[in-house]
């Protein structure tokens, strides 16, 4: 089973975060993509974070209807900071059969990939999916290089391989300019925040008051 994770604070998830996942999960061929509400995301300042009930909830609203996308509430249950290595054993430990596990992350998160905890032991264990988030001034050969003198991958075709077999996968997808950050921005101004989530994402915020 080609599996897909994806882990985020989905604070709230919106279309980027759904685009990006589809063509992915299209790109590598992947059966399921989980996506995996952080409790207390390590990168983040936490003022601004909705319950995490809430974000649960949204996600769930927000991939109905798409039957490769599964909601797993893993981080959310256990104590404390979420780590991605902590994530990653616990879908090992408690999956049939043998998952082959792909990571799904921007190329923002991928570039300050060395400072995630036990990042090498990641690496170890699952194949990464990079997918194409720019950032000012950074271009693809920054990522290659990042990939290839910081984590050791090696290019072979398409892909990059680690020592250890694991595959680095760039997939260019249709960037999608929306960040949780500007809808949370407009919320707090009670500007529209339509088209750029699902409709029921939106009226679940609305409804809870969510983000004033
Ligand atoms: P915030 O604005 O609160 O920092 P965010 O919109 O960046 O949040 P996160 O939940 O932090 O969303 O992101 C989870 C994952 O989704 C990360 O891997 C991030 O790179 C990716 N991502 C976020 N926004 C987009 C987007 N518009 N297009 C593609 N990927 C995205």
């Amino acid at each position: 089973m080609r599996t897909g994770l994806f882990g985020g604070s989905f604070n709230p998830i919106h279309f980027g975060h759904l685009r990006a996942a589809e063509e992915v999960r299209e790109a590598l061929g992947l059966d399921l993509v989980y996506f995996i509400p952080a409790a207390l995301p390590p990168h983040k300042p936490g003022d601004t974070l909705a319950a995490a009930d809430h974000r649960l909830h949204m996600v769930q609203l927000a991939t109905k209807g798409n039957r490769h996308f599964m909601v797993s509430d893993s981080e959310l249950k256990r104590a404390g900071r979420s780590y991605t290595v902590d994530t990653i054993r616990h879908f090992i430990a408690t999956m049939r059969g043998r998952p082959e596990l792909y990571l799904l992350l921007g190329t923002d998160q991928f570039m300050e990939f060395e400072t995630w905890r036990e990042c090498d032991e990641i690496m170890r264990l699952c194949n990464l999916a990079v997918h194409y988030r720019p950032r000012a001034g950074e271009t693809d050969s920054d990522l290659s290089l990042a990939a290839v003198n910081r984590f050791g991958y090696v290019k072979e075709g398409e892909h990059y391989t680690n020592r250890g077999g694991r595959t680095l996968s760039v997939i260019p997808t249709t960037f999608l300019p929306i960040s949780a950050t500007m809808i949370r921005g407009k919320l707090a101004l009670r500007k529209s925040i339509r088209y750029l989530v699902p409709g029921d994402v939106a009226d679940y915020i609305e409804r809870h008051s969510l983000y004033l």
